[in-house]
């Protein structure tokens, strides 16, 4: 995340923040300029979901669709008498908020289900409590189970399936790696180099996924994949190691954002002034994320928490990472036109 002043006094003020605490002003987010902007600007409206998802953003004036960039993305929520969902759908729009943004930040394209009613990407955020829902990625279609937001649910869950680290923005981040699979892999001829690192995609999945919920979880896996869950299936190990791809470009921006550089004790060298966001390759990002991560596990230990990033990046996962770099930057530079 970036760090954003007020327009009005220069104040530092936040993604989330609807107003300066400085000096009252009103705020948004406005999408295009990718900037919290004053509210009552002529150019911009609040989305029409400002009260019922707890939403900041702002819709250019001469859209004529009320709701803004990320919520127009939801195609299903609770029913609005749904009082129960009612505070679980607000936290996730909030950490689907901030996937949006990030993908922006990336120049990851998207493309709506309005745009492409086949592989256009939507959100179906339902509520577990009266019947199951998997959370999952299907075509386009991103379903997330609400009660994921939900503390001591999703903790239970954690513990039950002996995972270091569940969020929602976390699943987010694994959901919409399926959805850009098909853009960064799956029509180039990088599926070779997938399947050297990653394994065949075609194999089959409903067994697999079965396997892995029948057998007891260990805590152990083996040291090519990020995560125990990633061992599971091909497609999975890449959505696994999109979403930590996703979590270290996040903390390597905020900590930039904020002047945070880390040049001690495991990072001798002076630190670079360029910001990892315009890194050529993963190892400049790594070179940056490594020592940042060991201090912030160790600045949260000092708080009594657990690691902020409980995770061991083992050369076989520092290549897939590489790999997940390496296609993100040819879609981009494809996008752009730079034919770099
Ligand atoms: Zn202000
Ligand atoms: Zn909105
Ligand atoms: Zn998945």
């Amino acid at each position: 995340m970036r760090s954003f002043q007020c327009q009005r006094c220069g104040q530092l003020v936040f993604f989330e923040n609807t107003e300066c605490l400085h000096c009252g002003t009103s705020l948004g987010f406005a999408a295009d300029h990718g900037e919290l902007v004053p509210s009552e600007q002529a150019r911009y409206r609040r989305c029409l979901n400002a009260l019922i998802a707890g939403c900041n953003w702002l819709v250019a004036d001469d859209d004529p669709i009320d709701l803004c960039p990320s919520c127009r993305l939801t195609r299903t929520r609770p029913d609005d008498s749904d009082l129960a969902s009612a505070e679980a759908f607000r936290a996730t729009e909030s950490a689907k908020r901030r996937l949006v943004f990030q993908l922006h930040e990336l120049a990851l394209p998207i493309v709506s289900r309005a745009e492409d009613s086949d592989r256009g990407l939507a959100f179906d955020l339902l509520s577990s409590r009266d019947r199951p829902v998997r959370t999952g990625h299907k075509y386009g279609v991103i379903t997330l189970d609400l009660s994921e937001s939900d503390d001591s649910h999703r903790e239970a869950v954690r513990r039950q399936l002996a995972e270091p680290y569940r969020t929602v923005l976390g699943h987010l981040r694994h959901e919409i790696g399926h959805y850009y699979w098909p853009l960064l892999v799956g029509r180039q001829d990088d599926a070779q180099a997938f399947r050297a690192l990653f394994g065949d995609e075609r194999a089959d999945y409903a067994q697999a996924l079965e396997e892995h919920y029948r057998q007891p979880p260990s805590p152990v896996w083996d040291d090519a994949y990020v995560s125990g869950y990633a061992t599971t299936h091909p497609l999975e190990d890449w959505a696994e190691t999109f979403a930590h791809y996703l979590h270290i470009r996040d903390t390597l921006q905020t900590a930039n954002a904020f002047g945070v550089r880390v040049s001690g004790p495991v990072a001798p060298e002076p630190a670079r002034s360029t910001p990892a966001a315009d890194a050529a390759t993963f190892e400049t990002i790594l070179d940056e994320w490594l020592p940042l991560s060991y201090a912030l596990n160790a600045v949260n230990r000092s708080m009594g928490k657990g690691d902020l990033y409980p995770f061991v990046l083992s050369p076989t996962v520092v290549e897939k990472l590489g790999f997940v770099h390496h296609v993100i930057r040819q879609l981009v530079a494809f996008t752009f036109g730079s034919g770099s």
